[in-house]
């Protein structure tokens, strides 16, 4: 969503988002569904300050067998944007929820979505997987050992069973 800041007065503005945000990537090529809201107050004639929350499915690989995994991520955010007429440097949303910096705009305009990818990408989680006892892929062979017994002595031609079957 494109939100439009010489539309907004001294009240302050809300935002209720339900889409999905396409991202591309390795390991997150996906469709993610996310719920957020933002809210938009105008401080004075060039700042912007800009408070939501999200919540979002994700679909991770699991750490061990890397079988897909749904995760809720939720998380709030703030950014403060300046609209500028110089342009900047900076045109990065370079913000993370904790430490947010004054993001520099040349265009009267904030993309919702770079600011929900940019928070749920933050919100990921470091360590996923699809169970607690998953048991990973063999290293030996790469099966799914959740699944699959393991193939690794029948593929070894130097097994006393290899030796039988001549
Ligand atoms: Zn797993
Ligand atoms: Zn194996």
């Amino acid at each position: 969503m494109k939100i439009l800041l010489t539309d907004i007065g001294s009240e302050r503005r809300r935002y209720r988002i339900e889409e999905s945000i396409h991202f591309s990537g390795t390991d997150l090529e996906q469709s993610v569904p996310v719920e957020a809201e933002i809210t938009v107050k105008r401080f004075n004639k060039n700042l912007f300050v800009v408070t939501g929350s999200l919540q979002a499915r994700v679909t991770l690989p699991c750490n061990r067998c890397s079988t897909g995994v749904d995760c809720e991520v939720a998380e709030d955010f703030v950014y403060t944007f300046r609209l500028d007429d110089e342009p900047q440097i900076s045109k990065e949303y370079g913000c993370s929820d904790e430490d947010c910096e004054t993001v520099y705009l040349d265009e009267p305009f904030i993309e919702s979505d770079m600011i929900l990818k940019e928070q749920i990408f933050l919100a990921l989680p470091t360590h996923c997987l699809c169970d607690e006892m998953c048991r990973g892929l063999c290293d030996g062979c790469g099966v799914n050992l959740n699944n699959n017994a393991c193939q690794c002595i029948e593929d070894n031609s130097g097994s006393p069973f290899a030796v039988l079957k001549k």
